[in-house]
């Protein structure tokens, strides 16, 4: 079952270029900065009521999100959607032909557990599916 929108994650070139805007002119707190060793990024985390805005910096330059970075630029990355069972969504949403990029668990920002559904399954968005 999906809980909520858990994340939306935007990646930036540079953390503190990007929170003159979402920190200095909209407000928002930055609750922490954590290294994601899974996605080679630091990953700035800005509480907004329930769910969360994440600024994702890529640490190399091989990642998903480094090549995210160099072919489109900064923008928004994945919607991280809440679950409550991620092993049986996965089983069901695999079995309903959705194109998975990760079949089994991750771990990620916040050592919490997800898995990532492929943008071709999913209207162009790449989606994050994450248990608490
Ligand atoms: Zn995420």
């Amino acid at each position: 079952m999906i809980k909520k929108i858990n994340h939306v994650a935007i990646i930036v070139p540079d953390l503190d270029s990007s929170l003159t805007f979402w920190r200095d002119a909209l407000g928002l707190k930055v609750e922490h900065v954590e290294e994601v060793k899974s996605q080679e990024s630091i990953v700035a985390f800005l509480p907004t009521g329930d769910s969360e805005i994440e600024l994702v910096k890529p640490t190399s330059e091989t990642s998903g999100a480094a090549k995210f970075l160099a072919k489109r630029g900064a923008g928004m990355h994945h919607i991280a959607l809440e679950v409550d069972n991620l092993d049986e969504m996965l089983v069901d949403l695999k079995a309903k032909g959705i194109r998975l990029i990760n079949e089994t668990p991750i771990i990620a920002a916040g050592g919490y557990r997800a898995a990532f559904i492929h943008p071709e399954s999913a209207s162009g968005v790449l989606v994050e599916l994450y248990q608490k």
